[in-house]
């Protein structure tokens, strides 16, 4: 496929191919679509086989991106970056300040931020050269760890879910199966526990689970148990494609929410298998947007405080989509990227509106200026 059909199959605005011979860089910056504002999204390193695997992913995670925050009603378009690399072996100070500059040479179009094999180290040398970076320690006056506030939002998530499917939103009693002891799964743990619920939690390093389970109260379980438990509620918080054809016939959850991404290997045929079996879905990107929320309120002076509040429309958000799903009879993903088309198509109307009468008052303005 050339380089364009590429970029073109999912209307891409702009790719950029970054080469710095010194540092050895070899990156991609793909921005989607900035109708709603700058394009943010993380950098990821990675050893892609080839430079096409890197373009692919590039394009497929900026455009995720531009969903993720139409959803959550944020004034930010979707982008993304890879570094083409070993992150354990080829990261350099060079490196990134050179990336900084292709990030700095896009005058703010793309925000980058870490993502998959980079850190907040590599994004302080980033910040060296561009201030369209987020994701930097609290120390240095950014928005520090994500976790707490993606938790949040997932909890506030999975209390709609339970509303949608109740008709109230308490998990007092209610049975959850968190996979996944690290870092957002451990404060939903504390979130759930508070409120009354009976967690199993589940980790592949067995220490994890256990000190989250000991410090909020917790069961654990094995890692290849936790499709079984006898839960109300599924709440992945590991790795995606969890939900896939061994794993769905297992479920005896009525729930799915959860922080992971990407949870359904397939989005179609899982979708619709959720549907057969009577589970109700809250869409990943949709439920984990709390994360993207954080580094969001970084770019306006951070509150964690003011970042939770918003986390919390969350709650909202999720109840929204499944009144589409319902009434369209769609699934609650195809849902949620309808939702999110339709907030972009409405304010960029909203935006060619406004813009060409500013145009016709410029023009006016003009001639009375001549006039005179
Ligand atoms: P993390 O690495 O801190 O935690 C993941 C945990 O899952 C680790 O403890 C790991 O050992 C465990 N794990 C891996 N495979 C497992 C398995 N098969 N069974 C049980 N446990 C397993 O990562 P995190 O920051 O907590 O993120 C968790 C998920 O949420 C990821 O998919 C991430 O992309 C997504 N996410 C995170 C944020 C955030 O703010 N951190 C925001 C949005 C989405």
């Amino acid at each position: 496929m050339s380089i364009f059909t590429h970029v073109q199959q999912h209307d891409h605005e702009q790719v950029v191919f970054c080469s710095d011979k010194p540092s050895g860089l070899k990156a991609i910056i793909a921005i989607h679509n900035t109708n709603l504002g700058p394009a943010l999204g993380g950098t990821r390193m990675w050893m892609y086989a080839t430079d096409e695997e890197a373009l692919t992913d590039v394009l497929r995670l900026s455009r995720g991106m531009t969903y993720k925050a139409s959803v959550a009603g944020l004034n930010l378009g979707g982008g993304k970056a890879v570094i083409i690399g070993d992150p354990n072996k080829q990261k350099t100070e060079a490196m990134f300040r050179a990336f900084g500059r292709f990030v700095e040479g896009l005058a703010g179009r793309y925000i980058t931020a870490e993502d998959v094999g980079t850190a907040v180290r590599d994004m302080e040398y980033v910040r060296m050269e561009t201030k369209y970076v987020t994701g930097i320690d609290l120390a240095l006056g950014g928005s520090g760890d994500p976790s707490p506030v993606t938790a949040y939002g997932v909890y506030m998530g999975m209390k709609a879910c339970m509303k949608e499917l109740t008709g109230s939103d308490s998990l007092t009693n209610k049975k959850v199966a968190v996979q996944g002891a690290g870092n957002v799964g451990q404060f939903v743990c504390e979130h759930l526990t508070k409120e009354g619920a009976r967690v199993f939690v589940s980790d592949i390093f067995p220490d994890k689970a256990k000190r989250v389970a000991a410090e909020v109260k917790a069961e654990v379980v094995a890692p290849e148990k936790i499709y079984e438990v006898d839960a109300d509620i599924f709440c992945p918080c590991a790795l995606g494609a969890i939900v896939n054809d061994d794993t769905i016939p297992k479920f005896k959850f009525k729930i799915i929410a959860g922080g992971a991404n990407n949870q359904l290997a397939d989005e179609q045929k899982h979708g619709r298998m959720l549907i057969e079996r009577g589970i109700l879905y809250a869409p990943d990107y949709a439920i984990n947007a709390g994360g993207l929320i954080n580094v969001y309120n970084e770019l306006e002076g951070y509150s964690q405080e003011r970042a939770l509040q918003q986390a919390s429309g969350i709650y909202d958000t999720i109840l929204n989509i499944f009144s589409i799903s319902k009434n369209e009879n769609i699934p609650t993903y195809e849902a949620s990227n309808r939702l999110a088309e339709q907030r972009i198509a409405s304010i960029s109307r909203m935006k060619s509106i406004y813009a060409g009468k500013s145009q016709f008052v410029g023009r006016l303005g003009e001639n009375d200026f001549g006039k005179r």
